[in-house]
């Protein structure tokens, strides 16, 4: 299929790790420039720079942390400088900080900043380029939005808001065309769920075992291009009548019967 993304402009959020990556692999591989917006400037990032750009693609990076609003609106000036439009934003970038009840307000409300607010500068400072081009939203969600976790109370609120303003957003941009869509993982191999693992558990390799293992479909884990796969359709005019959806990509994870595992 011919998703038509040649020569469009989108944004990635931590669009140089774990899904992030992915999704700029994917978006790369169709031919679409990309901006990628992230926090440390660092090998890995710049390796896949080297990469992307070896194989002729348009692929450019803009460092920094998204937690403030002057960072957002850098992040858009700098984009349409470069590129001259943008036809899609995904806002990714986010961490599983571990705020929870015990950790007191100032974790929980510096969690919802992290968490949340660059998701909404973003969109915000995109908007009149968004218009232009008619473009996509691709809000990455979690299945803590609607299954919660345990000990990360900010983390679930960030990511639960995320989904309410995917139906807000597209409800107040049906007038210029503008899809909203929610992706939600679940259980993802990145260097985030890598260093959860790591940090939380003893044996994080049995921990690891365990959970795959309760993923209905083929007791593993959903991989980052499978992650992007759905994305790069959300962004691309073949899903021109999506908007406002929750797409769980998670291998029946959240919503299949629990007697199957
Ligand atoms: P990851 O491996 O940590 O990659 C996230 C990237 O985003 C990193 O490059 C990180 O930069 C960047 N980033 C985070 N906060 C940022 C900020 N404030 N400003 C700029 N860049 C920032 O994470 P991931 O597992 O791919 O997660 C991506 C998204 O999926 C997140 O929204 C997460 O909540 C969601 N998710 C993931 C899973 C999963 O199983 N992996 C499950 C549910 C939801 P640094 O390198 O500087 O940290």
């Amino acid at each position: 299929m011919d998703l038509q993304l040649t020569d469009k402009v989108f944004i990635v959020t931590g669009g140089s790790k774990g899904i992030g990556e992915g999704i700029t692999r994917s978006l790369h591989a169709e031919g679409a420039s990309v901006m990628i917006a992230t926090r440390s400037e660092g090998a890995v990032t710049e390796h896949l720079l080297k990469e992307l750009r070896g194989e002729g693609g348009n692929v450019h990076v803009i460092y920094g942390d998204l937690d403030t609003s002057e960072q957002c609106k850098h992040v858009v000036a700098k984009t349409v400088e470069h590129f001259g439009r943008i036809d899609g934003l995904v806002n990714n970038a986010g961490v599983n900080d571990g705020a929870g009840l015990v950790s007191g307000p100032e974790a929980f409300r510096r969690s919802i900043r992290v968490n949340l607010f660059h998701y909404y500068d973003l969109v915000h400072y995109a908007l009149p380029w968004l218009k232009k081009s008619k473009g996509s939203v691709v809000n990455v969600s979690s299945k803590v939005a609607l299954t919660g976790q345990g000990g990360t109370s900010g983390y679930a609120a960030a990511k639960g808001a995320q989904l309410a303003l995917t139906r807000e957003w597209a409800a107040e941009l049906l007038p210029h065309s503008i899809r909203v869509n929610a992706v939600l993982p679940a259980e993802v191999m990145t260097p985030l769920y890598r260093k959860w693992l790591d940090s939380t558990f003893e044996n994080p390799m049995e921990k690891e075992r365990e959970i795959s293992a309760k993923i209905p479909l083929e007791k593993r884990m959903t991989t980052k291009s499978e992650m992007a796969a759905m994305v790069v359709f959300l962004l691309s005019g073949k899903s021109s009548h999506t908007t406002g959806q929750f797409l769980f990509v998670d291998g029946g994870y959240v919503h299949l019967d629990r007697s199957l595992t």
